[in-house]
């Protein structure tokens, strides 16, 4: 499994952001006994926090986008393969590419780590 870093951290992030709900609901809840102002406090914390992890997990502008296709023919080596390509992260876009360019796994790879080194933000 691979692991977006930047999704990753804003997830932690968000679990930061609901403990001074919580912590606040249960205070104002505390009448209402430990358990009451702890089911409310969930409630709460559910009814928001859906919309926020949902962001969290589909969002685009947290992903680095690639197309994949198959049966394509790497623009590097000619071998005929799944194809990658890198369409858009923060500061490079080629959704408008009118001549894609796909690689296969291997010159993918080696590509990458070229664009990384040109200060290109991919994960
Ligand atoms: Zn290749």
């Amino acid at each position: 499994m691979q692991v977006n870093l930047r999704r990753y951290g804003v997830y932690l992030l968000r679990w930061q952001a609901s403990t001074p709900l919580l912590a606040g609901v249960g205070i104002l809840l505390a009448g209402m006994g430990q358990v009451i102002a702890a089911v409310v406090a969930n409630l709460i914390g559910g009814l928001i926090f859906f919309w926020v992890d949902r962001f969290i997990f589909t969002s685009q502008t947290l992903a680095a986008q690639w197309e994949v296709r198959e049966h394509i023919v790497c623009v590097d080596c000619g071998t005929v393969s799944r194809g990658y390509r890198l369409v858009r992260t923060d500061n490079y876009d080629r959704t408008n590419d009118s001549r894609p360019e796909f690689r296969c796994e291997t010159c993918s790879l080696r590509k990458t780590e070229e664009l990384r080194r040109r200060g290109i933000k991919i994960e």
